[in-house]
């Protein structure tokens, strides 16, 4: 069993005396590791270490800051194996999975190096006579991050690069379902010299975060789960004064018109809906296909559902897909399955009765798609977060849109197409917030901020990008005035 301590001050600690909850290796169903959940007691040390932290980071000089991320990036590519193999082991992604997720985290250590740049104010000289008017960004203080199970390297490294390099000290509260990988990342940042108490980690559930939330000490927050946590979090933080980001759940629809290239899309449609076994917030969760676009993609689509080898990816010989996060997980995918079968949808390719013979326990559903979905259906309008999709049927793009467009969610959005003129209607009129044109999966790299909308996000200012250094900073305005008889004169002469 790998321990699971909590990092406070600078010091890796054991957590004793509370309750604890497991998490699993899911290709095998095996424990492999007991996470303390925390309590109100362990988060106000670590706020309090990241607060007696604050005032020396925030007067290191931002290059200073940056060239220690310089060095983080550094012996996170010289870990890379090890870090994709833990977000292996302890979520269940493929090799190849979990190395595009962790290098899409690097790139967020990258953006965070430009922070001399990103950090600029902007000047107006001479705002009046002998006036001089400068905007400076400076950092808030404590800011928090609570993150989920499906990206254990990336989504904190969404949060905690751009967040420090800011001038932040920072808690992270990782899910307790993948909590280990987030103890490797942050453990090699320590050893790019961090000075303690500017990083901390807070490992634990609903209570760690109600106290986060809450607590004084904590300016900020950044939140990234499921809708009704998201609201929660929110709504609380909020409440308590604190500035917000929360990114909820996702339903995601990939219209594919009767043009649609079928081998491109074919293959895109399938890596959206089934990669990372379904569990992304960016996944095409419901194909809409236009007129005679079901019958040019959907026999190739089943067939490419059907040849996805399924099974443990702790092992050399890697599967396409692997399985779920928990048995309760998957038992919910499969039970949604059912209702949607019950509420008139037909399934066209099954992977409720999956056997991996070499790993029994595993958590697997195999690809699976629901054709003649209704927008009424339980499937349609719950995410599902599995290896799911939904097939629902438009006449035209005006209707895919708008069918789309009744979701609660927003995140993202994509079509199939090879005509400018629906590819423009669609990007235009679509509610959501990051679209894909011929892209499956739309989600934004790091220089972009990742813009989820209705249902999908809370707040004002999103995660990554330049939105993201907003999110970690307060401007504040100078106005000087410069006294002096002559001042003007020289340029008089
Ligand atoms: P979750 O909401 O269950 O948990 C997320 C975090 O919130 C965890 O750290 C957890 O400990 C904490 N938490 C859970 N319940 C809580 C409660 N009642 N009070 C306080 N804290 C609580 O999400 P998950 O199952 O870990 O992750 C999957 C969800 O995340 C999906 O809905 C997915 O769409 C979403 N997600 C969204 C994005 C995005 O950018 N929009 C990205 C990744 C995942």
């Amino acid at each position: 069993m790998q321990s699971c301590p909590a990092f406070i001050d600078g010091e890796w600690r054991e957590i004793t005396g509370v309750d604890k909850t497991p998490v699993y290796n899911p290709s095998r169903g095996d424990v492999i590791a007991e996470v303390p959940l925390c309590t109100k007691e362990h988060v106000d040390l670590a706020v309090e270490s990241a607060a007696a932290a604050f005032p020396k980071w925030r007067d290191t000089p931002p290059v200073e800051r940056a060239r220690l991320f310089f060095r983080y990036r550094q012996l996170v590519e010289e870990n890379f194996d090890k870090i994709c193999e833990s977000v292996s082991r302890e979520h269940g992604k493929t090799l190849a999975e979990a190395r595009g997720s962790a290098y899409r985290g690097i790139e967020n250590i990258e953006y965070a190096c430009a922070a001399p740049t990103l950090l600029m104010g902007d000047t107006l000289e001479n705002l009046a006579r002998n006036v001089d008017c400068e905007t400076v960004l400076q950092p808030l203080g404590v800011c928090v991050g609570i993150t989920p199970f499906n990206f254990p390297a990336m989504v904190p490294m969404w949060m905690f690069p751009l967040a420090l390099v800011c001038g932040n000290t920072f808690v992270l509260k990782p899910s307790e379902k993948v909590p280990l990988t987030a103890l490797l990342i942050v453990d090699l940042l320590h050893k790019a010299g961090l000075p303690k108490g500017v990083l901390n980690v807070v490992p634990g559930g609903r209570e760690s975060v109600d106290a986060l939330l809450t607590h004084p000490k904590v300016k900020a927050i950044s939140f990234v789960g499921s809708t009704p946590v998201a609201k929660h979090i929110f709504e609380t933080g909020t409440r308590h004064g604190k500035r917000v980001q929360a990114n909820g759940g996702a339903k995601n629809y990939v219209v594919v018109m009767p043009d649609a290239d079928v081998d491109r899309t074919v293959e895109a449609l399938s890596t959206a809906a089934f990669g990372c076994a379904g569990e992304r917030c960016m996944a095409g969760s419901t194909a809409i296909t236009v007129g005679k676009a079901a019958d040019n993609v959907l026999p190739s689509l089943v067939k490419a559902a059907r040849a996805i080898k399924v099974g443990p990816t702790d092992v050399k010989s890697q599967p396409d897909m692997g399985p779920v996060i928990t048995a309760q997980h998957r038992d919910r995918v499969l039970s949604l399955v059912e209702s949607g079968e019950k509420e008139g949808g037909k399934i066209i390719a099954d992977g409720r009765g999956v056997k991996i013979k070499d790993a029994p326990n595993g958590f697997y559903v195999a690809p699976t798609i629901v054709d003649l979905v209704q927008d009424s259906m339980t499937i349609a309008r719950e995410e599902v977060f599995g290896p799911v999709l939904n097939v629902m049927r438009a006449d035209d793009v005006d209707q895919a849109i708008e069918m789309a467009n009744k979701s609660s969610y927003g995140n993202g959005a994509a079509i199939f197409t090879n005509s400018g003129k629906a590819a423009r209607e669609f990007k235009n009129r679509v509610k959501a917030g990051m679209v894909g044109i011929n892209v499956g999966v739309p989600a934004t790299m790091a220089m972009f901020p990742f813009t989820g909308w209705d249902e999908s996000f809370y707040g004002d200012l999103h995660i990554q990008g330049k939105e993201g250094v907003q999110f970690y900073t307060q401007q504040k305005v100078v106005t000087t005035r410069w006294f002096g008889d002559n001042v003007g004169d020289v340029w008089k002469k």
